[in-house]
């Protein structure tokens, strides 16, 4: 009795472990997934601003330092120059399905819940 019992035992815990990995590497999938298309992005608006910043030098709308002052000043607004700027209002977080809405939104755009 106490050996099945105990076999038992051994065989749930064999199940919540392979449960527990199954769900451990579908979520580092679903990171790696999340970090390429991050890097695509972020790849996608450095070519942007380059190309902005290129036409806009080449037509003498300013020099690089200006730009540079300008990034300053920028980068200065939310009290900090790190070499970032962060968004002047954090978007907000649904209590429901946690995912992020406008600041000003008063329900969740995904799941209609009230923020
Ligand atoms: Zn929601």
């Amino acid at each position: 009795m106490l050996w099945e019992v105990m076999g038992l035992a051994t065989r749930r815990e064999r199940g919540k472990v392979a449960a527990l990995e199954k769900s451990t590497n579908w979520k580092l999938e679903n990171a790696q997934e999340d970090i390429g298309e991050l890097q695509h992005e972020i790849e996608q608006l450095r070519l942007i601003v380059k190309s902005l910043a290129s036409i806009c030098q080449q037509k003498g709308v300013f020099t690089e330092a200006e730009y540079q002052d300008m990034q300053d000043f920028v980068d200065i607004q939310d009290g900090l120059l790190d070499g970032k700027s962060k968004p002047e209002y954090e978007p907000l977080t649904c209590p429901k399905c946690k995912r992020q809405n406008n600041h000003m939104a008063k329900s969740c755009m995904w799941c209609e819940a009230e923020i």
